[in-house]
């Protein structure tokens, strides 16, 4: 496609930046648009308050962007962002097992959120033909019969105007105000599937020393039934660590000092619980509350605007303790670039129905995850109940065997679809773990398990 029109990306934060890095390809001018001031150092900001909180950019995530931003990871690493083989330098605590630890090929990233987005900011701002603009916010859409035609604007000094493109992004995150947009319009709103988690985040920045972790890059124990806590170590840039302390169903981590300890202490992993009592805090703590899971259906709608597109968290934002909104930010990133390079008439339709396919794997993961708690609402199909006891079977025999580990991992980063777990010579390995139950399985968190899944 040769590059030609205009585009307007709402919204500056990962899935504006990589959504503009592929519309640059195919259109003259792209602007992008963002309300927050935009630093020009890595620095967290008010629209993305989830910037201040720990983020894990999964194995998939990283090999995507290094597609979309060649050398982006090496640059990254060179700023101090360590890279972690995540099966070998993880202490891994998955209910309450201890996974055994291989070397793989699955390699992460330690870096904060303001970092990444800083790399990312200046590499779009760097395309040709791409204009960040901010401090704006976009009031709402222009449009003709059966075509958006662009956005309607605030300056900082509150001049409001409109604004013409031939393609408009919304990348404006989980507060995506669309579905009103689309209704002020006399356009249908999309159908809304939202799974209530009730997750708070506390997350804090503490001294990395050589001796903290036994050397290792990282920790991690998950929630499950009968234990609402969860908790994360993560190496990153500028010799740190990021903890996040995590609590579902309604259930808080304390930001003093004393109840922080308290909490990491409870967790399957004692790792957290350590550089939580011994390391040197570099900062206050910061919470962050997030309600539920939301998947807007906009593959389903039978009319949509021409010249409009909805991306990222605007389209659906996932349980953030399994890590995937930057990853499938990037992965439908990559979708669109396919689909342009296929020509731009009946994007929306084409890009609706494909990212769906996109979005199900990461979306069955965490929904399917949280619905073994008895307290989430909804459908838990014969399939959900299946895979919920298998995975827990599975957990168990990775103790002993690396090979079902990789495996998990693999999923979990968006590697492998979830199907694979369900492969004849995995299965074969988890009966056979099953079979001879480690002694190391905590009878109170496995009775916890079991009546979670009535
Ligand atoms: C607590 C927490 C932890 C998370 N941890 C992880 C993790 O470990 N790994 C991971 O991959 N993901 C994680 N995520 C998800 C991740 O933050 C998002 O998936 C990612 O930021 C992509 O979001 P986005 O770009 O669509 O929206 P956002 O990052 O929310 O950005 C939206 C942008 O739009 C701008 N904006 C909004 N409205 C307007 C408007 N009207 N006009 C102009 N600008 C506007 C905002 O200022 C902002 O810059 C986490 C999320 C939360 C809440």
């Amino acid at each position: 496609m040769s590059s030609a029109g205009s585009a307007v990306v709402i919204g500056a934060s990962i899935g504006g930046l990589l959504t503009a890095r592929v519309l640059s390809d195919c259109y003259a001018s792209v602007l992008v648009l963002d309300r927050d001031v935009l630093p020009d150092h890595p620095a967290p900001r008010r629209g993305v308050p989830q910037g201040r909180q720990l983020h894990v950019l999964l194995s998939r995530g990283k090999e995507a962007l290094d597609e979309l931003f060649p050398g982006l990871s090496a640059d990254l690493n060179a700023r101090g962002a360590p890279l972690v083989d995540l099966h070998e330098d993880v202490h891994w605590y998955n209910d309450g097992q201890r996974m055994r630890r291989a070397p793989s090929a699955l390699i992460a990233l330690g870096m904060s959120r303001p970092l990444l987005e800083d790399a990312l900011r200046a590499r779009v701002a760097a395309l040709p033909g791409v204009q960040l603009r901010s401090p704006v916010e976009v009031l709402g859409l222009t449009a003709t019969a059966g075509r958006i035609t662009g956005v309607r604007l605030r300056s900082s000094d509150g001049v409001e105007q409109a604004l013409a493109a031939d393609l408009v992004v919304d990348a404006s995150g989980r507060g995506s105000r669309t579905p009103s947009w689309l209704a002020e319009l006399g356009y249908p709103q999309p159908a809304e599937e939202q799974v209530r988690v009730d997750l708070t985040y506390v997350t804090r920045s503490y001294r990395r020393e050589p001796h903290h972790l036994q050397g290792l890059s990282g920790a991690l124990t998950n929630a499950m039934p009968g234990s609402t806590r969860a908790g994360i170590v993560a190496a990153q840039e500028d010799g740190r660590y990021a903890v996040a302390l995590s609590g579902m169903l309604g259930e808080e981590p304390p930001t003093d000092d004393e109840g922080m300890a308290a909490f990491a202490g409870s967790l399957a992993a004692p790792q957290i619980g350590e550089v939580v009592r011994t390391a040197e805090p570099q900062g206050p703590p910061a919470m962050m509350r997030f309600p539920a899971s939301t998947r807007r259906r906009y593959e389903r709608l039978r009319r949509f605007p021409a010249g409009y597109l909805v991306v990222a968290d605007a389209l659906c934002n996932f349980n953030p303790i399994y890590g995937q909104g930057m990853t499938v930010a990037a992965l439908e990133a990559l979708l669109l670039r396919r689909l342009l390079a296929e020509g731009a008439d009946n994007l929306a339709r084409r890009f609706f129905r494909t990212a769906a396919t996109v979005i199900d794997g990461p979306w069955s993961i965490a929904v399917g995850t949280d619905l073994r708690f008895p307290q989430v609402v909804g459908r838990r199909s014969p399939k959900v109940r299946f895979v919920n006891a298998y995975v827990h079977w599975l957990h168990v025999a990775a103790v002993a065997d690396p090979v079902l580990g990789a495996a998990f991992l693999r999923v979990l980063n968006l590697v492998d679809p979830p199907s694979r777990l369900l492969a004849p010579r995995i299965v074969r390995r988890v009966l056979r773990g099953a079979v001879s139950r480690p002694p190391t399985l905590a009878a109170d968190g496995s009775a916890a398990l079991r009546s979670g899944w009535r």
